[in-house]
């Protein structure tokens, strides 16, 4: 997603632990297969089902966690119909085996659940339930929960550790009405009194808050994308009214699949399809059915982020949110305080959708654009084992540290194939920002442990203190982590050379005080 996170907490409870931490409990079994199954009822927005939670077993244990928000509660718990002793902690559920779990084995358990889950006030930010009404006044309902997380409206290991191998979601609808989910439609059964079990299945591994219930009066338009991994079903669900408007805008669907599979390598999805699902909130990076919100104009919600007009060129809902089909989605962080795997990388997409139909220039202008939007407040990694997330400016600063390391790189070619290669290498896992920083510096072959040190785990920007001296140009960096030696690019005696600054003076001679740093170098200068 993007726009402002709603935490920046620094004290953690137990509760936070529990949520953000791969616990014991959660530790010896590894999840296979959900099939999530529940009713909606919007009139008095009550939801009731069950999930059944496939896992194999790591080492022998027996008490597993499962995590359930309130108010939501948790009325039953079986494994092979036996009914099981739940003990509740907060929104972490204890639950007891009685039949012996043998490493290797696949067991299954089903957790029933109901209640009226948490409303979300300010979607996709908070998160919960979006309650809505259409313009006809048909309800039109949406989850969301990234960060909050999965366990807001469903029972679930809700940690990001742990993505399921494959997932069916079954749900029931007031007659009438139709639900959207990620993967594919595989069922529809129409009940005695009118309502609808729409089933959806999910081949592909996917991450908790990935997973989303869309339900609305909709219509249904597809095309057939040639992709790098052959013919992509991508399907649109959008309501009624906004059928035509819908078929003009979507069109930026394909460009982006040509433009992101140019850059990042095959769409990471192709047994599950790509969808745009029109949802009561501005949008979300659900894996394979991406939802949107962004009232069908270009930028975002008409608004060009990067002051420079190149924002305009693109409706920014359909490309961020399904850049993350790549970053989040393919590449997942293991812990949310990684999140600027996601974040910072997708932003990033954003130029090179540009580059790829404007130009490296409108691109660059785009990013160094979003500059304005930078805080350098927080770190960009967040607190982690507790649930946290860094700040905010993953996602630009995050964005301009890449735009950055591309300058280092200079072989946009190589940059292509990095990116790409990291899509292949971690395809379909879950990641540290030290797997990403050791491939990062293995594929550049730049030692990059200071630049990322700098840019991620610290708030100072780089700064070239530079003065001239007897037809020489003094220069070096201050505000710098310990080893930042981070060659620049500046236009010295009338061209454009590197210059190699490191925490001491060094001395270049010079014919002219003309001097200029490169601008696609997030950095900052002075002259003293
Ligand atoms: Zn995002």
């Amino acid at each position: 997603m993007y726009g402002q996170l709603l935490s920046d907490k620094t004290v953690f409870t137990h509760q936070d632990t529990l949520r953000g931490s791969i616990t014991p409990e959660r530790a010896w079994w590894d999840l296979t297969y959900y099939h999530l199954n529940i009713e909606v009822l919007p009139d008095t927005k009550f939801i009731s089902g069950h999930n059944t939670i496939q896992y194999t077993v790591l080492e022998p244990a027996n008490v597993l966690q499962i995590d359930l928000q309130e108010p939501l509660k948790i009325t039953k718990a079986t494994q092979d119909g036996k009914p099981l002793q739940v003990i509740n902690d907060g929104n972490a559920h204890f639950i007891t085996l009685t039949e012996p779990q043998r490493k290797g084995a696949s067991n299954a358990i089903d957790v029933y659940y109901e209640g009226h889950p948490k409303e979300a006030i300010k979607a996709p930010w908070d998160g919960g339930f979006s309650w809505k009404k259409d313009d006809n006044g048909k309800h039109f309902i949406a989850t969301s929960c990234q960060g909050l997380g999965a366990s807001v409206w469903w029972p679930c290991k809700d940690h990001m550790y742990d993505e399921v191998d494959s997932m069916d979601i079954s749900v029931t609808t007031p007659k009438n009405l139709m639900d959207v989910s990620n993967g594919r439609l595989t069922d529809t059964k129409t009940l005695s009194d009118g309502r609808k079990t729409y089933t959806w299945s999910v081949k592909n591994p996917i991450n908790n808050y990935g997973v989303n219930v869309n339900i609305g009066d909709y219509v249904h338009f597809s095309e057939v994308y040639p992709g790098e991994n052959g013919d992509l079903d991508m399907n649109y669900y959008v309501l009624k009214d906004n059928l035509e408007k819908a078929k003009k805008q979507f069109k930026d669907a394909p460009k982006m699949m040509k433009a992101f599979e140019h850059w990042f390598g095959p769409y990471p999805f192709y047994e599950d399809g790509f969808k745009l699902v029109e949802v009561p909130y501005l949008g979300m990076e659900h894996q394979s059915s991406v939802t949107y919100g962004n009232k069908f104009k270009n930028g975002y919600l008409g608004r060009d982020l990067s002051g420079t007009g190149w924002g305009l060129k693109f409706d920014f809902i359909i490309i961020h949110e399904a850049g993350h089909e790549w970053f989040a989605n393919n590449i997942t962080n293991i812990d949310i305080a990684d999140m600027w795997i996601h974040e910072s990388f997708t932003a990033y997409s954003e130029n090179l959708f540009l580059d790829y139909y404007y130009g490296k220039k409108a691109s660059a202008e785009y990013v160094i654009g979003t500059r304005k939007s930078i805080l350098n407040t927080a770190p960009i990694i967040g607190v982690y084992d507790v649930n946290n997330e860094g700040s905010g400016d993953m996602y630009y600063k995050g964005a301009n540290m890449l735009h950055t390391l591309r300058q280092l790189v200079e072989d946009d070619e190589k940059w292509r194939q990095i990116l790409r290669g990291m899509n292949k290498i971690f395809y379909h896992q879950t990641v540290n920002t030290k797997q990403i920083e050791d491939f990062l510096s293995q594929e550049t072959g730049i030692d990059l442990t200071a630049f990322f040190n700098q840019y991620l785990r610290d708030t100072r920007i780089p700064t070239l203190e530079y003065t001239f001296e007897n037809n020489t140009l003094k220069y070096h960096w201050t505000h710098i982590v310990s080893d930042f030696d981070m060659p620049i690019q500046v236009t010295l005696n009338g061209k454009l050379q590197w210059i190699y600054p490191t925490a001491e003076w060094k001395t270049i001679p010079i014919t002219s005080k003309t001097f200029e740093i490169d601008s696609d170098f997030y950095v900052d200068h002075k002259k003293i």
